[in-house]
C-alpha cells in the first residue's frame, strides 16, 4: 500500500488514545454509533464490552487513492490526531469506512462530527458536576416499573404546574414533560423517599445538584428544548446503559418539582 504525501503537515504521527479521552469519544456520540445507531457498550454479567473503536475521519496514513479522492476537501483540526478529526464509531462502521472511503463517506462522517462539536460546548458546561450513584437506584427502578404500579400512581392532570414553567411556544417540550409527569411523578417522588428514608441517598444532595446543574446549563442556552435535551443527556452519561426515557422521566420529575424552570413571570 502506498503511503501518504510526506509534505503534508496535516499528517502527524498517531497519537495513543487514553481512558479519559476514550470516554470523551464515547459521551460525544452519546453511547450510540453516529453511523448505523448500534449501541457501542454491550452489558456482559456485571462487565460492559467495548463494541467501539476510535476512527480517524481523515486517515492518518492516507494511501495515494485516498489523497485524491479527498483532495482539497475540508479537514477538522489542526492536525489528523486532533480530537475533532476522531469519531467513535462501531467496529462495523469503522472497517467499513477505512476500507471504502469515498468522498461521499468523507463528507458526511465530516458532517456528523461537526453537529456533534457545536453542541458540545454546552455539554462542557455540565460535565464536570459529579451526579450521585444513587440516582442509578431511581433509573433501575425506573426500568423496572410494570404498568399496574404505573396505572395506580398517575397523577391528577390537574395537579400539573409544568404549564406554569413552559411557554407555549414550546409545545412539544410542554407535552413530553407533562406527559412523563403524569405517569411517572408520583412513583419517582416515593421511590426518591424509601431510598431517602433507608438512608440509601440524600435526595436534598440529588435536588441541589440537579438545580445547579440547571442553573449551569441555563447560562450557555436560552432555548428551553435545548436545555432539557442537555440536562437529559448528562444525567445518561452518569449511568451508561441507562435509557434516554428514564432520564427524560427523571428530568421532567425535577421539572415538576421545581428544581429545573423557573415559573413563568407575566
Ligand atoms: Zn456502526
Amino acid at each position: 500500500m502506498e503511503k501518504r504525501k510526506l509534505n503534508d503537515p496535516y499528517l502527524i504521527e498517531r497519537i495513543g488514545i487514553t481512558d479519559n479521552m476514550d470516554n470523551a469519544y464515547l459521551l460525544e456520540v452519546g453511547g450510540i454509533c453516529p453511523l448505523c445507531g448500534e449501541y457501542l457498550l454491550l452489558g456482559k454479567g456485571k462487565r460492559m464490552n467495548k463494541k467501539y473503536q476510535i476512527a480517524h475521519i481523515y486517515p492518518n496514513s492516507p494511501t495515494i487513492d485516498e489523497i485524491k479522492e479527498l483532495e482539497g476537501l475540508e479537514r477538522l483540526g489542526t492536525n489528523c490526531e486532533d480530537f475533532q478529526n476522531k469519531i467513535a464509531l462501531c467496529k462495523d462502521c469503522h472497517g467499513y469506512y477505512d476500507d471504502h472511503k469515498t468522498k461521499e463517506e468523507y463528507i458526511n462522517l465530516l458532517r456528523i462530527k461537526k453537529g456533534l462539536l457545536s453542541t458540545s460546548k454546552a455539554k462542557i458546561a455540565v460535565s464536570h458536576q459529579d451526579l450521585e450513584q444513587e440516582i442509578i437506584l431511581v433509573i433501575n427502578a425506573l426500568s423496572k416499573i410494570d404498568g399496574k404500579t404505573l396505572e395506580k400512581m398517575r397523577l391528577e392532570y390537574k395537579a400539573l404546574k409544568v404549564s406554569n414553567k413552559i411557554e407555549d411556544e414550546y409545545a412539544l417540550l410542554k407535552i413530553k414533560i407533562e406527559g412523563y409527569v403524569c405517569s411517572f411523578f408520583n412513583f419517582i417522588k416515593e421511590t426518591f423517599q424509601d431510598l431517602d428514608q433507608t438512608g440509601k441517598i440524600d435526595f436534598e444532595l440529588i435536588a441541589s445538584e440537579i438545580k445547579t446543574t440547571f442553573l449551569k446549563c441555563e447560562k450557555e442556552i436560552t432555548n428551553k428544548s435545548e436545555i432539557f435535551e442537555s440536562l437529559v443527556e448528562w444525567l445518561q452519561s452518569k449511568v451508561v446503559g441507562s435509557s434516554k426515557e428514564a432520564c427524560e422521566a427523571i428530568i421532567s420529575y425535577f421539572v415538576q418539582n421545581c428544581e429545573v424552570f423557573h415559573e413563568i413571570t407575566k
